[in-house]
């Protein structure tokens, strides 16, 4: 016997309405595309309020697919489905017991908790009307069987500890095990947003968490060469390669930020360095965010983490927006966030330990209580009208812009 089908849960609450296509047409859009990194074809298909997944050719590891089922926002349970063919009542019991015996009771199989179940109850449902027994005809018929063949085995129909479903269709469904999904929002349901990416741990975080409820992520990286290196770039690919398995493809934006960064560095006061690089990054995110129709920035900020994260610099970053800036891990601890980078898998390319222009240019001692009307005169240092470049230059970096389709 073997898994062939997945049943996917998916929580109800948010889906009420003319919104539940939508949620279901996102999940099975994002289910293929988690899945096109497994072995074999799938169909993937939505009735009554279930999505099904069967595998339609090749011979897949169930326990692969589910690893990659993990990854689709939206999904509660994944549950490994057996299915047998309608061959009158007497040869699905006896399909049940084997079912029984091979996953759940002989103890050697990785989706059986170690310990055998000691108490069970059956669960039948009938899409399909026309079967000769009803669902209690059926668990009560089935629950019967299974005590005579597993004298080991009780029932409990309050809180047993196998749950075996049968869902009469076409075909009939049994399965018993659910693999917890990730729980949030299928991509796309949400619209879009601009996530300021740099190659530390925090910003894939905070991609992660708003690609959870929901929302498509485009992405933006502002490279400083010669100071930081092709491989500090790469090491953004990488981490936008892995943060697609969750988010679909990426659209990856790397804007040349090198003239802008030296003529801060030499124009403005040494300490408000970063915060007046921050200001630009977040002005070119946003009218690359406008431009590709996102409708809010995601950064890796929390407050008090470094200088530039205090509650005086996030204002004074803040002040150049009129998106709304999405900030997932401001209340949370460095250990946490990295606690969450580990889970989802980033954690290891976030340490590799390349230069990121934010630490090359930085002061010894940054500014932590920037007033805004200080930096905002700073900048005025920049302008034409001041002898300096940053109109030309600013738009140089727009025009730099290289677009990496990351899947
Ligand atoms: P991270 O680990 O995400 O790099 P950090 O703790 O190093 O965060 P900062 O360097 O102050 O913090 O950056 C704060 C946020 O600004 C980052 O989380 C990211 O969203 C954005 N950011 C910083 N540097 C870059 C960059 N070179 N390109 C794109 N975004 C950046
Ligand atoms: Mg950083």
């Amino acid at each position: 016997m073997k898994y062939t089908a997945f049943l996917i849960k998916y929580a109800e609450i948010a889906i009420k309405g003319k919104n539940r296509g939508l949620f279901e047409d996102a999940l099975v859009r994002q289910i293929k595309y988690a899945l096109k990194r497994c072995e074999g074809e799938f169909a993937v298909t939505k009735a009554s309020g279930r999505v099904y997944i069967e595998c339609t050719e090749g011979d897949p590891d169930p326990y692969e697919v589910a690893e990659k089922l993990k990854c689709v926002f939206g999904i509660t349970g994944i549950c490994p489905v057996v299915h047998v063919e309608d061959e009158g009542f007497d040869r699905l019991s006896e399909d049940v017991l084997s079912y029984l015996e091979e996953f759940h009771l002989s103890g050697d199989r990785e989706t059986s908790s170690h310990k055998p179940p000691r108490t069970f109850k059956v669960n039948a449902r009938r899409a399909r009307k026309d079967y000769p027994l009803n669902s209690q005809e059926i668990n009560m018929e089935l629950g019967g069987r299974i005590l005579e063949r597993f004298p080991g085995l009780r029932v409990d129909v309050h809180d047993p500890e196998l749950w075996i479903n049968i869902e009469i269709r076409e075909r009939i469904y049994i399965y018993s095990t659910t693999i917890p999904g990730p729980g949030g929002m299928p991509v796309g349901t949400n619209g879009k947003g601009m996530l300021l990416l740099s190659g530390g741990i925090d910003s894939p975080v905070a991609g992660y968490m708003i690609a959870k409820r929901g929302v498509k992520i485009d992405a933006v990286y502002f490279h400083a060469p010669p100071y930081t290196s092709e491989r500090a770039k790469q090491k953004v690919v990488d981490l936008a390669r892995i943060l697609s398995k969750y988010t679909g493809p990426i659209y990856l934006h790397v804007i040349n930020f090198t003239d802008i960064q030296m003529e801060i560095y030499e124009k403005c006061p040494k300490d408000e360095l970063t915060i007046i690089m921050r200001r630009y990054m977040m002005r070119i995110a946003e009218e690359l965010a406008k431009e590709t129709e996102c409708l809010g920035l995601i950064t890796g900020e929390s407050i008090g983490q470094v200088a530039s994260q205090t509650m005086q610099s996030l204002a004074a970053t803040n002040d150049v927006c009129t998106m709304p800036v999405y900030r997932p891990l401001i209340g949370f601890d460095k250990q946490e966030i990295i606690h969450i980078s580990e889970r989802i898998g980033t954690y290891e390319t976030s340490i590799l330990p390349f230069e990121d222009c934010c630490t090359i240019f930085v002061a010894k001692h940054p500014v932590t209580k920037p007033k805004v009307s200080i930096i905002r005169r700073s900048e005025r240092r920049l302008t034409a009208e001041a002898g300096g470049r940053i109109e030309e230059l600013y738009r140089k970096a727009m025009e730099s812009d290289e677009v990496i389709i990351v899947r």
